[in-house]
């Protein structure tokens, strides 16, 4: 069997559909964000990165390095082991701490990611929890969808941010059947917020558990960084909180938050959890001083959004369309998958504008797009040159101007 043969004629194959994933190598330089050095032979040497999940730079933030640091010299580099076996540092109890009270909550568990923390915590629910029905929203992130599939639990499918199809879901199981509604706060791909006091109602109406994804929320929105669920007042009422520090905290990781009793169980019988070396005493001293921050500051936030409204203008005051949202993404809706990437190539290639084309399997097929992530560290000259980029590109490729 040549089995590099059948790699490579699936790889084609991607290539052909234009959705073959190519990587800009840059190197990140901590005091000058958004701005990186790239290493792609054909793209300038400095490029402005506009499609970070660093939404508020915290990566660079100088207590969150210093502290990265400090615990280095304290601690060394590894964990040393599994969380169980010799795994468990001072400072990942500390974080721990930290992530209860930032969502009000008894526990939290960490996790090496949020994706990992997603699928141990829903794949651990769903196995163990007897005659379990999980109701997923059907935009679900991949981690969620991946550990409801290893759970074996029975799925129900209900329509994206849509209370009404969910309560018919709801009412279509078994009174007693327990139940488990998976969803998100803020949708990464269209930037869009769910309605979330609907959906706690619905769900106690039917005794539901509320299994809630913040990781696009946290740390940008509420008082203090804890998210949608803050905002609107209604943290108490989710049974459980996931949330990752590799984004808008700007670090590595991820976590639940809930009762003692939960986070107890999945801490007890979550693969995922337990058979993996914790992670670095580092990561979690700069991702506890990230949250610390964040949850004292909003001048990180306030200016944010100044810089998203400045761009959403911008980009209507020359006709560019983007999809409208209450979030912080802003997506350019290209609709195609070819033309998507030859756009990207572009704006990295003539003006040192890296922004990632958005693809199938990520989104569907024919809604291909351009996603930016105004931070705080945007410049408005940085903002004027992406709007004067587009505007050229428009006129030069014919792309639609008619609004998404
Ligand atoms: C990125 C993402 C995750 C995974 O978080 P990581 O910490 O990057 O592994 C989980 N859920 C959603 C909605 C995400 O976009």
């Amino acid at each position: 069997m040549d089995f590099d043969a059948l790699f490579q004629s699936q790889l084609d194959a991607l290539k052909d559909d234009g959705n073959y994933r190519i990587f800009a190598e840059l190197e990140r330089k901590a005091g000058a964000f958004p701005a990186a050095k790239c290493h792609d032979a054909d793209s300038p040497d400095q490029v402005t990165v506009w499609c970070s999940n660093d939404y508020l730079g915290m990566g660079q933030h100088p207590a969150v390095t210093q502290a990265m640091k400090d615990a280095i010299d304290n601690c060394g580099a590894g964990a040393g082991g599994t969380r169980n076996i010799s795994g468990t540092n001072h400072n990942h109890k500390l974080l721990e701490a930290e992530l209860a009270d930032l969502h009000g909550k008894e526990q939290a568990l960490l996790f090496t990611s949020g994706y990992v923390s997603n699928w141990a915590a829903l794949s651990t629910l769903g196995a163990r929890i007897p005659d379990c029905v999980i109701l997923s929203d059907e935009l679900n992130h991949a981690s969620m969808i991946e550990g409801i599939r290893h759970s074996r639990a029975n799925k129900v499918l209900w329509r994206h941010n849509d209370p009404e199809d969910l309560d018919r879901k709801l009412a279509a199981l078994p009174a007693n059947a327990p139940k488990i509604i998976a969803f998100e706060s803020v949708y990464s791909m269209d930037g869009d917020i769910c309605p979330m006091k609907e959906i706690v109602e619905v769900a106690e109406k039917h005794g539901a558990m509320t299994y809630l994804d913040e990781v696009h929320a946290v740390g940008l929105y509420g008082p203090r960084g804890g998210g949608i669920s803050e905002r609107e007042g209604l943290a108490d009422r989710i049974t459980l909180i996931e949330g990752t520090l590799g984004k808008a905290y700007g670090v590595v990781g991820g976590y639940i938050t809930g009762s003692e009793a939960l986070c107890d169980f999945i801490r007890s019988f979550a693969s995922g959890f337990i058979f993996t070396t914790a992670l670095p005493p580092a990561v979690a001293a700069a991702a506890q001083t990230s949250i610390q921050h964040l949850k004292g500051s909003s001048v990180e936030r306030k200016l944010q959004r100044e810089r998203v409204a400045y761009l959403r203008k911008r980009l209507d005051q020359e006709g560019i369309p983007h999809m409208d949202n209450p979030s912080h993404i802003i997506p350019v809706m290209i609709k195609d998958p070819v033309k998507c990437r030859m756009i990207a190539d572009y704006l990295m290639q003539q003006y040192g504008i890296y922004v990632q084309p958005i693809n199938y399997p990520t989104v569907p097929k024919g809604t291909e797009r351009l996603r930016f992530t105004p931070s705080p560290l945007h410049s408005i000259d940085d903002i004027e040159h992406l709007v004067l980029a587009l505007k050229e590109l428009w006129k030069q490729c014919a792309i639609s101007h008619a609004v998404a």
